[in-house]
């Protein structure tokens, strides 16, 4: 992966109360500022993911937005315009219209971004199954090459890292550079999605991908990171053209003059919009690892996997395990496979310190930045009373 740093996703306004909130809540050190000083982010250390956002007290925080270049794109009649919204969305969405947090507004959405005009209307979870696919045959892979089964030299050292949250890749890139080698090659859902859209779905629409403008709806800040890096253009072209965030939806919106609430529902489209819904829980944490895990037990072993129970260790709910046995079929035996659950980069260093001294128990560990997963990401409404 590249480590080009995109600078500023996140920035403190002039008028900062220089209350000193925000620098509790920073995962990585990036803010700084004594109380009744004005706050600056260190764009080096600072991860994108936007929690001091959603947490500053008076609003004095902000992510770029890019609102406008959509309205552009969707104001010409020559771009062909593609949207994605990630689950996380749905069930936030209706919050910035007065409805209750959880209320899922899947088909109001569905209908609001028609009415928009954009041409293609998708849920991110066809490209989520994908993104499953590849993480758990790949730790499939790793498994086999740790047991010295022949072909599978070249796959990555154990335990893999799940690589959907940009923020958490950035914290890797930034602090611990040599555990790169354990995160999954496996591209986000979103980066999915967009390849898949400028390839098979432009060819199939018979659209030339260069007018194709491929927008994604994110609960995340950092998801608008990841979109600009450089490698994201396996396609021939940027995979995902812009992101923006839930609370930019619902201004789309409004700006558009659309009365949300009076929408009928509506279904996405299906072109690569068919899913198994195992990516609906992504947006928790510990989704995603269930997700592949329940994939590489059935590749293994032909049956389908329970629930996976997961236990809270060292006091904290914030780093969760459980123990999998898997019965593989091909060595005639069966394997148990550790996995851990992290929620909040700032408590992933023990756990990488471990790897790095090759004392890790674990073949499998989720990291995803926000308290709770994606659910909580720094796109979300912000809801500032309970701040
Ligand atoms: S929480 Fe907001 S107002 Fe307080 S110091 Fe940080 S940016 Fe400034
Ligand atoms: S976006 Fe995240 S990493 Fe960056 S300054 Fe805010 S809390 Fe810290
Ligand atoms: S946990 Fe989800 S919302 Fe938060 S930074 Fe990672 S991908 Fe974005």
């Amino acid at each position: 992966m590249s480590t080009a740093v995109i600078q500023g996703i996140i920035n403190v306004t002039g008028d900062c109360k220089a209350c000193d909130h925000c620098t509790s809540i920073c995962p990585t050190g990036a803010i700084s500022g004594l109380l009744g000083q004005k706050h600056k982010i260190n764009h080096n250390l600072c991860i994108n993911c936007g929690q001091c956002l959603i947490s500053c007290p008076f609003g004095k925080i902000e992510d770029v937005s890019r609102v406008d270049e959509v309205k552009k794109a969707l104001a010409n009649p020559q771009k062909y315009v593609v949207v994605q919204e990630a689950p996380a969305v749905r069930v936030a969405l209706g919050e910035e219209f007065s409805l209750e947090p959880g209320a899922n507004v899947k088909g109001k959405m569905h209908a609001a971004l028609r009415r928009l005009g954009f041409n293609q209307v998708y849920d991110t979870e066809f490209a989520a199954d994908l993104t499953i696919m590849e993480e758990g045959t790949e730790l499939i892979n790793r498994v086999f090459n740790a047991l010295g089964v022949a072909g599978n030299e070249h796959s990555g050292p154990l335990p893999q890292f799940t690589s959907c949250c940009p923020a958490w890749i950035k914290y890797a890139e930034d602090q611990y550079p040599l555990v790169l080698p354990h995160l999954s090659s496996a591209k986000s859902p979103q980066q999915m999605f967009g390849a898949v859209a400028k390839t098979y779905a432009a060819e199939r629409l018979n659209v030339d991908p260069v007018n194709m403008y491929v927008v994604s709806v994110m609960p995340c800040t950092a998801k608008k990171y990841e979109c600009d890096r450089p490698e994201f253009i396996a396609s021939g072209y940027k995979d995902v053209d812009v992101v923006i965030t839930t609370r930019e939806l619902a201004q789309l919106i409004k700006d558009a003059g659309i009365e949300f609430l009076n929408l009928p529902e509506e279904a996405a489209d299906s072109l690569i919009g068919s899913s198994t819904g195992a990516a609906t829980i992504f947006g928790v944490t510990g989704g995603v690892m269930e997700a592949a895990l329940r994939t590489a037990y059935e590749l293994l072993s032909g049956q389908s996997l329970d629930n996976v129970e997961f236990k809270a260790v060292r006091g904290l709910q914030s780093v969760r395990e459980a123990t999998v046995e898997i019965p593989v079929k091909s060595l005639g035996k069966t394997l148990p496979v550790n996995v851990a659950i992290v929620t909040g980069t700032k408590y992933v260093g023990k756990l990488i310190e471990d790897v790095l001294a090759g004392r890790s128990k674990y073949h499998f560990i989720e990291v995803m930045n926000c308290p709770g997963g994606c659910i909580n990401g720094g796109g979300q409404p912000i809801r500032r009373e309970m701040i």
